[in-house]
């Protein structure tokens, strides 16, 4: 492990000679040094814009370190620049959580290659813009001045993304994952306003300049806002998975790895969620195991990180406590997200080869866990509450339908019946339709139930409720009100046609095969109709019903009246 520090550190340090001699003969030669003052403004630019440019989609770096850049190079020297642009560089590393993350070593390594990558940048693009006869100052740009500032540009681009590629390379990552084509083009967007604030600076008033610079400013943290505030529209999922992608390419940024996992550990149910897997480039679905297992099982009942440099050099414990999957990984690290002394979730790097990861990276790892652990909490608590509230949602729905529903049958109860009918009426009278109420009685059921059973008479109501919803229509409602009694609203349906279905409805029952339940059995069925006579309230025309199915009891029974 520590080679690949080595190889990464020979490498910086040669870049940093290469940089820091041709700075040095530059710096020597050169006479317009600027103020104190515009040289600690101009690095502080430089560091405002890494801190807060807009972030580059999935990779998270700032895209608008270009504006300062652009800027210094039109309006001082080469060396003086490229002193400016380094020296920011150098101590961003150094200043930025994201790099510095508990990890001086990582912190001093990183910054040694960013000074020196962007002294060269700029004395390049620089030397590039100079060969095609860019003039210094700038002045009122022309036509002219076009070509040779769009080879500065494409040079600072070409330097800064070869360079990086460079370094992911020596360090053994995939470059093409972090490198893509937005990430290498969109720098080129800030160009324009680097030479504007350089022909500003050159040719307006001190005071214009000043309000140009102020309106950067305002613009670069609106910037930032907005990406913030877009970033969290354009949420899919939850705001949990939105932090897995961020800490994903955080990581990304910082180490290799084969395998990225973020853990949400549950301690009320004994399980780990594991919320997002990335292997090898293909993301896992999230899927959930026994708290207990493994390498994290290990790492929660310790409460600490964990840090395998080798996997066959590992303590013969840990080897016991292994998974298949801890066991093929060559190297690993796995660390606690704390929540006030508990361990809330786990972030695990694995990669295949032996002695991929060392102090440093666990520093690293550790340093990103300590970072988002209160983002993790915050964001799984509302979480648990979405899914508590989507839970109860579910449940309060259930019972609204119980509410509403008669148990033994299935069918509306009284209570659903009466609001039904009362909006109905009202209906019938803004709309003038026709509305028809019907109500049921099935005939001489005690004598069923005394004869043979309650278990058999519950199965005849069950039927008959069946048979009636079978003949109300789509938009009508068919309901049980009492013991084997039953409504039936008709909306919109004619008296005849109402009397008519009712009629079907008897001779249904009638014929139904209730000898298959019992050889004993038959059953009838009374039913009273009456149509709404465009006044009456619920109460009235369920007892204009009533009274008509007093009629057909009367007149014998198995009738419609
Ligand atoms: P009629 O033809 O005059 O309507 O005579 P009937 O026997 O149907 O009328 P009555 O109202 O006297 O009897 C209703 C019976 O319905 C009484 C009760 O035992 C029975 N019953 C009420 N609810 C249930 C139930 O949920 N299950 C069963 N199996 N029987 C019920
Ligand atoms: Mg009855
Ligand atoms: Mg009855």
């Amino acid at each position: 492990m520590a080679s690949r520090y080595r190889i990464l550190a020979v490498y910086s340090l040669l870049l940093a000679i290469v940089a820091g001699v041709w700075l040095g003969f530059g710096l020597a030669a050169t006479r317009d040094f600027p103020s104190p003052w515009v040289a600690a403004a101009a690095v502080g630019v430089c560091l405002l814009v890494w801190q807060f440019g807009v972030p580059v989609p999935r990779v998270g770096l700032s895209s608008m370190e270009r504006l300062p850049q652009i800027a210094l190079l039109l309006v001082f020297s080469a060396p003086v620049a490229a002193a400016l642009c380094g020296a920011a560089a150098f101590l961003w590393p150094l200043l930025s959580r994201r790099y510095s993350l508990g990890s001086p070593r990582a912190a001093v390594l990183r910054a040694v290659h960013n000074g020196a990558m962007d002294t060269l940048m700029i004395l390049l693009a620089s030397a590039a813009y100079l060969a095609l006869g860019g003039r210094h100052p700038l002045g009122v740009p022309t036509l002219a001045d076009l070509a040779p500032l769009v080879a500065m540009a494409l040079t600072a681009q070409a330097v800064n993304v070869l360079l990086l590629a460079t370094w992911f390379r020596l360090d053994n990552r995939d470059v093409r994952r972090i490198i893509r084509p937005v990430y290498s083009f969109i720098d080129l967007l800030f160009v324009p306003a680097g030479v504007l604030a350089a022909v500003l600076y050159d040719t307006a008033e001190p005071v214009v300049f000043a309000l140009f610079a102020g309106l950067m400013i305002v613009f670069v943290l609106s910037f930032n806002g907005l990406a913030g505030r877009l970033a969290a529209g354009n949420s899919r999922a939850s705001p949990l998975d939105d932090l897995g992608d961020r800490i994903l390419a955080e990581t990304r940024v910082l180490l290799r790895f084969e395998e990225f996992c973020l853990v949400l550990v549950d301690h009320e149910q004994h399980t780990l969620d594991l919320r997002l897997q990335e292997v090898r480039g293909v993301r896992l679905p999230a899927r959930v195991k026994p708290a207990d297992s493994g390498l994290f099982g290990w790492v929660i009942d310790e409460r600490k990180p964990l840090l395998i440099e080798e996997w066959a050099r590992a303590p013969s414990r840990l080897r016991e406590r292994a998974e298949p999957d801890d066991a093929a990984a060559g190297s690993l690290i796995v660390a606690p997200l704390l929540d006030a002394g508990r361990v809330a979730g786990l972030l695990c790097v694995r990669h295949s080869r032996p002695g991929t990861y060392s102090d440093a990276d666990l520093h690293l790892v550790q340093g990103l866990a300590v970072q988002f652990a209160p983002e993790i909490v915050a964001a799984r608590a509302s979480f648990d509450q979405e899914r508590l509230i989507a839970a109860l949602g579910v449940r309060s729905r259930a019972f609204e339908r119980e509410a509403q529903e008669d148990p033994l049958t299935g069918i509306p109860n009284r209570r659903a019946f009466s609001r039904r009918l009362a909006a109905e009426i009202e209906l019938a009278r803004v709309s003038a339709r026709p509305l028809v109420l019907a109500v049921a009685d099935l005939d001489r059921f005690k004598g069923i139930n005394d004869a043979l059973g309650h278990l058999v008479g519950d199965e005849v109501l069950r039927r008959s409720a069946a048979l009636m919803r079978e003949h109300v229509p789509e938009t009508g409602l068919a309901a049980r009100i009492g013991g084997e009694e039953f409504a039936m609203v008709f909306p919109g349906v004619e008296y005849p046609d109402a009397l008519a279905l009712c009629e079907r409805l008897r001779r249904a029952i009638e014929g139904h095969d209730w000898q298959a339940l019992h050889r004993d059995l038959g059953v009838t069925v009374s039913i009273g109709v009456a149509a709404w006579n465009g006044t009456a309230g619920a109460d009235e025309l369920v007892h204009a019903a009533d009274t008509c199915l007093y009629r057909a009891k009367h007149a014998g029974r198995n009738r419609v009246a």
